[in-house]
């Protein structure tokens, strides 16, 4: 029969449903079994026993499907062959027999499950006998003439085991049932559709041959049960083989990304926590430049074990990530039961004892470690790998064998780089002094727009820092834009308009050329999509762009509104907050709007020198 993975709902409503189908399989029986006669001759009593004895064993050589592992069991097979030769009926009495003694055979399952498991092999033997009948169909030798009869009760059979296994658990667990009955079809219906072939073979083997034909049969099932069972067994190799790293028997890279976006996912659909760790082992170099690659290798085995062991007691995912570094993946995991969980890992490398590694700074195998966790804005999985690669740096400016969290290194320290950044980024932007001065003026104002914003918003200066840079690059893009459209006095065409909308994945890739602009892509990307899903170049709604991505939109909004600008009418700070009203909800987010507008009405009485003011 086809099955499905174990569901886990409730004992009450997953009971409910096993009476259900208990009443109505027991029901179905007591009616299919009346014609029931015992009136044999001694060849059909030997051959009922052999066709009892024939399910017994079939149930134990079973077909293993990929990729699940999922068993199929060829005992349809009997059943059907024996409503064909002797009826419904007999088929229903085999049924009960196999049943009882699989139930004795797996006490350990609770008697429910065996019942149902019954009932809904009594729905299909008894559906499937009625059409038989119901098409003239006769039991005893395969009749030609008949082809239609067995090709329907077959196409019966397959079809209401598919709609009761679909039916209980979408009664079970309430998912799609359009989405159980595919993943069924998918699984094993060609398996299955061989096991209902089987069954007019086996008629026709048992009708000419009796008990020999039915062990010809039961022979080739063995074999290949047998069959099916090495080539799963491969496949698992094979795909164990694809997702492990040879060297250190953690997760390799690829399947590290894969767990990644599902974890992602989960989180954002359960709003579940979700931490990353990036480790990077210590002065690597300088132990493999003194005691050889080999002896290295031996180094990355032993923290690969150590990674291993502890993030399999800790409930969490140890990959490696590349070269001498790792990740650990730890779902339910808030940064700061992250951070204490990489500490207590850290020190335990520190304790364990190895060859050699007395040379190295800290006299010990030691490692520095990035923890990025995942919130709302991170719409990427790539992003929260950068941040915790850009904790992981901080952790290694810092002095090395230190865990950090993403943001919270100190913050002075971001300060003066900023400016440095700022003044990279202004670099860039003096080319658009000849190509086009408006998006170099535009650029500057929108960067102080963001630094006030970031003060309004509070904050914290890795955020910040991302945030003001992010605004000040992101027409960075715009520099591809061929010069004529760039600076057209007339309306654009849509071709050109095209061309234009193309700047924001041009700026992301510039941006991601550079290990420092890497995290202000997304300011890049984003800028232009609208609250609503209406904007470009992904359609993203609401809470999928993140906040400060919408809050840029605002603010590059609101400065295109006011600037003045040769051959376009210049909007008045009330006109401009009439127009971001006008469209709160629509292009803005409506909350950011309010709080946007609500600083620019103050701005307006500030000095100008007091409303420049940033760093
Ligand atoms: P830091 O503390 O800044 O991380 O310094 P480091 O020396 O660990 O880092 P660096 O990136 O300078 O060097 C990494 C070294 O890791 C260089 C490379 O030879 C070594 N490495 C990468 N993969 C393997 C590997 O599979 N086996 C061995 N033995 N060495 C590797
Ligand atoms: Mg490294
Ligand atoms: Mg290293």
């Amino acid at each position: 029969m086809l099955k499905k993975r174990p569901i886990t709902t409730s004992w009450i409503t997953t009971n409910m449903n096993a009476l259900l189908f208990c009443l109505l399989g027991t029901s179905l029986f007591l009616f299919g079994i009346r014609h029931l006669s015992f009136d044999y001759t001694p060849e059909q009593w030997l051959l009922l026993g052999s066709m009892f004895g024939a399910s017994l064993i079939l149930y134990f050589y079973t077909f293993q499907i990929p990729p699940d592992g999922n068993k199929q069991s060829m005992d349809s097979a009997v059943y059907l062959a024996c409503l064909f030769i002797f009826g419904t009926s007999e088929a229903l009495a085999l049924l009960l027999l196999s049943s009882l003694l699989f139930a004795l055979i797996e006490r350990k399952v609770v008697w429910w499950k065996h019942l149902t498991n019954f009932s809904i092999y009594t729905i299909m033997i008894f559906g499937a006998g009625a059409v038989f009948y119901g098409l003239s169909g006769q039991p005893g030798q395969l009749q030609n003439m008949h082809l239609l009869s067995y090709v329907s009760t077959l196409i019966i059979y397959l079809t209401l085991n598919i709609l009761c296994i679909s039916l209980y658990y979408y009664m079970a667990d309430r998912s799609n049932i359009y989405r159980i009955i595919k993943g069924l079809l998918q699984e094993s219906v060609l398996v299955y559709l061989c096991i209902l072939i089987l069954s007019l073979v086996l008629t026709i083997l048992i009708v000419n041959n009796g008990i020999t034909g039915l062990i010809l049969f039961l022979g080739i099932s063995i074999f290949l049960s047998h069959l099916f069972k090495k080539l799963f067994d491969m496949y698992q190799q094979l795909q164990e083989r694809a997702i492990r790293d040879q060297r250190t028997g953690l997760f390799n890279h690829s399947h590290f990304e894969s767990l990644l976006e599902k974890e992602i996912k989960f989180a954002h659909s359960e709003g579940t926590p979700l931490s990353l760790a990036m480790i990077d082992i210590d002065d690597f170099k300088r132990y493999n430049d003194r005691f050889g690659h080999l002896q290295g290798d031996k180094l990355l085995g032993l923290l690969g074990s150590i990674l291993k062991e502890e993030a399999a007691k800790a409930g969490v995912t140890a990959s490696r990530y590349g070269g001498e570094e790792f990740t650990l993946l730890m779902p339910g995991y808030t940064e700061h039961e992250a951070l204490d969980l990489v500490n207590r890992l850290r020190k335990k490398v520190n304790d364990t004892p190895f060859e050699g590694v007395e040379i190295l700074p800290h006299a010990c195998l030691s490692f520095s470690a990035g923890i990025s966790a995942y919130h709302i804005d991170i719409h990427d999985k790539s992003l929260l790998v950068l941040q915790a690669d850009q904790a992981l740096y901080d952790a290694k400016k810092q002095g090395k064998n230190i865990a950090y969290i993403f943001g919270s290194a100190a913050s002075l320290e971001h300060e003066i780089e900023i400016a440095q950044d700022v003044r990279d980024i202004e670099q860039l932007l003096n080319l658009f002094l000849y190509k086009d001065i408006n998006t170099f003026k535009h650029s500057k104002r929108v960067f102080r727009y963001a630094m006030d914003m970031s003060l309004l918003l509070n904050l914290d200066a890795n955020t910040r820092r991302q945030f003001v840079l992010g605004a000040l690059i992101h027409d960075i893009g715009k520099m591809e834009i061929p010069w004529e459209i760039l600076n057209k006095k007339d309306k654009l065409t849509p071709e050109e308009w095209e061309i234009v909308k193309k700047h924001v994945n041009w700026g992301k890739e510039m941006a991601m050329t550079n290990n420092k602009f890497k995290g202000l892509a997304p300011y890049i990307e984003l800028h232009h999509e609208h609250f609503d899903g209406k904007g470009y170049p992904h359609g993203f709604k609401g809470a999928e762009i993140p906040l400060l991505c919408r809050m840029l939109t605002i603010i590059d909004s609101f400065d295109a509104m006011t600037s003045e600008r040769p051959y376009q009418a210049t909007k008045s700070v009330e006109e401009a907050a009439q127009e971001l009203r006008l469209c709160s909800g629509t292009q803005f987010d409506p909350e950011l709007t309010e709080l946007f507008i609500a600083y620019i009405e103050g701005k307006t009485v500030l000095e100008p020198a007091q409303a420049e003011s940033g760093l």
